[in-house]
């Protein structure tokens, strides 16, 4: 899934290609691409695109009266769109503007069709759903703030920071490369990691962050997800770049958590009493 350096570079590169184009018409290519009713996407007709913005891992399609909030999931693309095919492979929605260059079109391969849009007064847009429940953006937060959301919710750190109501921008990628560069394992309970700890995991958050912003603004198009800078991440088997101890993972169903032992758990090997499975 596309996480805030993915999202952020993508934004600005929109921005930078579409900004200043008036918008024709949005059209939903199937029933479920938008989910709002009111208020109408065509209040944002014949005026021009502002920017496209970002807030955790959602896009912000941005004229002066609505805002399109564009979320894309897990196979989600918000695409640059020359052909405008009657009928785009995978295609959930399309901005077509007044111009004679391309649409932007959001696609989603596969059968899930989560990705969708929402269209909210602009004015409210970050305090509207769906961005109204979503914590403060990861790449911004300080110490003080975290450690004292580390006190209210103490749950599993990896969980924690993939849960955009607790910090908005991080996935599964980002979750395992903060905790290794932490130094900390990825099942440390929240509630015991302190300021200290809320210290370590900020400075994770803005190292990770900014080499993923680097080699993303490097790019013409987001990259795909094996292709993204990483030291744990889709390295299970791999020596560690920081000790050499081998990198492990612990499987869930939907994600893999990937660690260092000898960098993040004092040597020791975890386990999930249903669902792990270990490095043979
Ligand atoms: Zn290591």
């Amino acid at each position: 899934m596309p996480e805030m350096p993915e999202v952020q570079a993508h934004a600005e590169r929109l921005t930078a290609d579409f900004a200043g184009q008036r918008l024709k018409r949005f059209v939903p290519l199937t029933f479920t691409a938008l989910k709002t009713a009111v208020p109408s996407p065509d209040k944002a007709y014949g005026l021009p695109l502002d920017e496209v913005g970002r807030r955790g891992k959602y896009l912000l399609v941005r004229f002066e009266p609505v805002t399109f909030v564009v979320h894309l999931m897990q196979g989600g693309r918000l695409l640059v769109d020359e052909k405008q095919s009657a009928k785009p492979r995978g295609g959930q929605a399309r901005f077509v503007f007044d111009w004679p260059g391309p649409a932007l079109l959001l696609t989603e391969q596969g059968t899930e069709r989560r990705a969708g849009v929402w269209c909210v007064d602009r004015d409210t847009d970050l305090t509207s759903p769906p961005l109204d429940r979503l914590g403060p953006e990861a790449a911004t937060i300080e110490a003080a703030e975290l450690a004292a959301r580390f006190k209210a919710k103490s749950m599993r750190l990896h969980g924690f920071l993939r849960d955009q109501h607790c910090v908005a921008g991080i996935g599964r990628r980002l979750a395992n490369e903060v905790c290794h560069r932490a130094k900390l394992s990825p099942f440390a309970m929240t509630g015991k990691l302190g300021l200290d700890g809320a210290k370590a995991v900020v400075s994770a958050i803005r190292e990770a962050i900014a080499e993923g912003l680097e080699y993303e603004r490097g790019r013409d198009d987001m990259s795909s997800s094996k292709d993204r800078p990483g030291r744990v991440h889709h390295r299970t088997g791999e020596p560690c770049p920081v000790c050499g101890d081998t990198v492990r993972a612990v499987e869930y169903a939907g994600y893999t958590v990937n660690y260092c032992p000898t960098c993040q758990t004092g040597g020791k090997i975890l386990a999930d009493n249903v669902t792990s499975k270990f490095l043979k």
